[in-house]
Parts: C-alpha cells; structure tokens; sequence
C-alpha cells in the first residue's frame, strides 16, 4: 500500500480518456445555473511536472500527451476535432505557450472549471501525496471553493451525498494498488446510488488480466440496474502487446451519463486510437444503456 504515484502516470493515455470525459462532464451539466458539487474520491497530487521527478523516469507522458499534441500540430489544418481540443486547451491553460512541462490532475482540471456556485472535494490517502496537494490547491484562485480530506474516501463518500444542491458529480479513480479497492468501489457505489440515485458517477479503471478488473464493468452494469440507471462504458486501448508490463488500456464507467457524451466519445475515440496507437491492436469500445423510467 502507499507505492503508487500517479506521477509516474500523468499525461498517460490512461490520463487522456479519463479527463476528456472528465471535462465533458463537468460542460454539460454546468449547461444549468444551479450549483454543482464535484467530489473527487482519489486526487492524487493536483498537477505534475513532465520535466523533473517521477514523470521523467517512466515517460508515459511520451506515449500521451506529447503524442496527442503531435497529432494535433499535423492535423492543424482540418482540426482534431472540438472535444480533443477543449482537453488540450485546458491542459495548456497550466503551460506556457511554447511547451508542455506540467499536466494538471483531475483536481486541477476540476477546480479551473468551477464556477462561483460551485463545490469540489478532494480526497488523498498517502502521506506525501496528500502535503503536496494541499500544497498545489492553496495556490489556486479557486481554494476557498475546494475541501481538501486527508481520509478513505470509500468509507465518506456516503456521507456527503446527497449534496445540498443535488447536482452532483463524483470522479472515481484508485489506484487499485490494493486488490480489494474493487471490493470497496462495489460498496461505495451500491451505497452511493442508495443515497443519491441521481448523481453522475464517473468510474476509471485499468484493463488488466486480472479477474477483478475484467469482471469491473459487469459489476458496475449490475450495481446500475438494481437502481435502474442508464450507463455508458468505454475502453481506449493503445497496443496489444501480450507480456508486456505497461498499462495498454483502459476504461470509464459512467453511470447517469448526460445523452451527449456518447456523441462526444463516438467523435473523439477513432481519433484517440489514431494518434495513440503503438501497433495494430488499438482499438477502442463504446457501449451505452438507456434505463426506463
Ligand atoms: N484522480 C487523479 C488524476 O486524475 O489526476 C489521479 C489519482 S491516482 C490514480 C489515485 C490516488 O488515490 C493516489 O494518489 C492514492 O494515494 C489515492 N488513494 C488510494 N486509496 C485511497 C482512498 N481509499 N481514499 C482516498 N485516496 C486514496
């Protein structure tokens, strides 16, 4: 427990699907006035840099967002398309015009978007981690609207919802450094529907040979009928390099996705698996539900 570092990770392709789906989350349901309470159960550190530390080392960055923006130079001409763009923007809004040296986290990407009304709350569990986020928040213009929760989100994450405004956006994204986080994330999200069926619920994971990992969506898809919710599920596969070590791909759950973010992945996805593609088993998945009422 305590060994994973989501520095090593940042600007991954794992990073690319989760927060373009992230900020298309957040755009729709800002569409309404009312008061939006965002709660990002695994934070991580806020933002990294690509140049220095733990990201210079394993350089998953390289296969990710330095390869995204290359692609996106050589399409300039005909555009790579507004959701891809609307990513790339915000992760530029933390760089300098002429390079790439920081990728914000998903608490970052969610505190630049908020809006006067608006609440997020950040929960971190590793000791060094959670320092360097209260760290990185206090720099924000935006911290008075952040709480910062050194505590398992699994067990608070009831305990918050529903919000006072019930509009609500959960981000749910562990490490799954401890095998029985799948257990966890199973309780949390049956508990969580109980109490706020309502909430949109966005779910990463990693796609590994691991029973636990491939039974995740079925799990979810389950967890969302028994309260009869609709449910979007895609995957962003990069390689297909059986033996190989690295993540080659992953996948978002989200259970009451808005009717547009099927649109939105069906029109960025074929994009992604061009410009990320490391051989000829990148592919990507796409698969939605819609519950009767
Ligand atoms: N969401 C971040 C992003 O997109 O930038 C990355 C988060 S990283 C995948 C997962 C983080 O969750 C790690 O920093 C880990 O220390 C933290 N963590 C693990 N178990 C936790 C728990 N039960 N409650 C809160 N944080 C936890």
């Amino acid at each position: 427990m305590f060994s994973y570092r989501h520095a090593f990770h940042a600007g991954s392709h794992a990073d690319i699907l989760k927060h373009l789906t992230l900020i298309h989350l957040v755009e729709y349901l800002q569409e309404k006035l009312g008061a939006l309470t965002i709660v990002d159960t695994h934070a991580g550190a806020g933002i990294y840099s690509l140049t220095d530390g733990f990201a210079t080392v394993s350089k998953e960055a390289d296969g990710g967002i330095f390869r995204l923006i290359k692609y996106a130079d050589q399409c300039k001409a005909s555009g790579i398309g507004i959701g891809i763009q609307n990513y790339l923007d915000c992760i530029q809004a933390d760089n300098t015009a002429e390079q790439i040296t920081l990728y914000p986290g998903s608490p970052f990407i969610l505190a630049r978007m908020l809006r006067p009304q608006d609440r997020l709350k950040l929960f971190e569990l590793h000791p060094k981690e959670i320092d360097i986020l209260r760290h990185n928040v206090n720099q924000l213009k935006q911290v008075k609207q952040i709480d910062v929760y050194a505590e398992d989100s699994f067990a608070r994450l009831k305990g918050l919802l529903p919000p006072p405004s019930r509009r609500g956006l959960v981000l749910i994204d562990p490490s799954y450094e401890d095998k029985q986080d799948y257990r966890y994330l199973e309780t949390a999200m049956a508990e969580a529907l109980e109490r706020f069926a309502t909430g949109c619920y966005a779910i990463w994971y990693p796609i590994l040979s691991r029973r636990e990992s491939a039974s995740l969506p079925d799990r979810m898809k389950k967890i969302a009928a028994s309260h009869k919710r609709s449910w979007l599920h895609t995957e962003l596969r990069v390689e297909n390099a059986p033996g190989e070590r690295r993540l080659q791909a992953s996948g978002m759950f989200v259970i009451n996705p808005p009717w547009t973010l099927e649109k939105h992945l069906s029109e960025a996805l074929p994009t992604l698996v061009k410009a990320l593609s490391l051989d000829s088993g990148a592919e990507y998945l796409l698969k939605s539900f819609e519950a009767k009422p």
